[in-house]
């Protein structure tokens, strides 16, 4: 999506990507700025490091304990690397995209908060201040961790709910909230579990599943037999792009040019 966003804006550069192992990234970002990128995106393995190496993250992005996309500049001669993560803000205006609805007003569920970008999404939806936030995750511990943490967010959500990634636990939140989100990884395999009880969907739910799947996950299917609104993941990967654009080049992002080139692409990045 990035190439046909750099065409549509006639800025004259290439988007590439690189392979780095873990031990190459501290010595790659600095020769990248030198060469004359302006920014990169970073994925797996690397979002943890490339905060440690950033010079300058807000708030949110240390919260979130990761970045995913950084720009290179200087500043009185020294060389600087700015970080965001774009999974949270990514997330919001996927949602009002897909619902026409504004996070800030729902009462949320995340599957998966404890991942990497379940923990960016539920942060971001403290910060806009959801009227209720239930982290779900398979190992409860670190849901536990991350609502004790939301605590020293200023102005943020104040009904934060860890639950355990059981049927029961689950049914017991449900019925009270309006948004249910899938981040884990669950989703694409055949045998994959249930994200949520089918059971504990209702007409009510609007379902995020962050998974890129052309709509076709089980919890997707189990969405649409309860009579709910679903969406999947490929608005979010569209304006997380479209964000790390406006951060590299301060200028809004030709939003539909990009969603032609992902659309024309796998979520991979091959042409299909
Ligand atoms: P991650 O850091 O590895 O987190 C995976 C999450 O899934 C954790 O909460 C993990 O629980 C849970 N999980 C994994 N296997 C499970 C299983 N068998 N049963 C129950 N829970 C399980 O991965 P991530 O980077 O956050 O990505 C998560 C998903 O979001 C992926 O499908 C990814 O493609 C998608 N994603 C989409 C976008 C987008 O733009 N649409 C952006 C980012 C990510 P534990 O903590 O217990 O291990």
């Amino acid at each position: 999506m990035h190439n046909p966003a750099l065409s549509a804006a006639g800025i004259n550069g290439c988007y590439i990507r690189l392979h780095l192992l873990a031990d190459e990234l501290a010595s790659a970002l600095p020769r990248m700025a030198e060469l004359g990128f302006i920014g990169a995106n970073v994925t797996i393995p690397h979002k943890v490091a490339a905060l440690e190496l950033a010079t300058d993250a807000g708030l949110l992005p240390r919260m979130m304990g990761a970045v995913n996309t950084l720009r290179f500049h200087e500043e009185e001669g020294t060389r600087k690397i700015r970080g965001w993560n774009t999974d949270g803000p990514g997330f919001l205006r996927a949602v009002e995209e897909s619902f026409g609805v504004t996070v800030g007003e729902l009462r949320v569920a995340i599957v998966g908060a404890g991942g990497g970008a379940g923990r960016a999404v539920a942060v971001q939806c403290a910060a806009v201040h959801c009227p209720r936030l239930v982290l779900v995750n398979r190992t409860m511990e670190k849901v536990v961790a991350l609502r004790d943490e939301m605590a020293t967010l200023p102005a943020g959500t104040e009904d934060v709910r860890a639950c355990a990634w059981e049927a029961d636990a689950m049914a017991a939140e449900f019925g009270e909230v309006d948004l249910v989100v899938n981040a884990t990884s669950l989703g694409m395999g055949s045998d994959d579990a249930a994200v949520v009880p089918a059971e504990l969907l209702s007409a009510d739910h609007l379902v995020y599943d962050m998974v890129y799947s052309g709509g076709r996950t089980r919890l997707l299917a189990d969405t649409a037999a309860a009579g709910a609104r679903g969406a999947d993941g490929l608005a979010m990967l569209l304006h997380q792009g479209a964000i790390a654009f406006e951060h590299w080049f301060r200028i809004a992002a030709p939003i539909e040019a990009m969603r032609a080139g992902l659309l024309g692409s796998d979520a991979r990045g091959r042409m299909i």
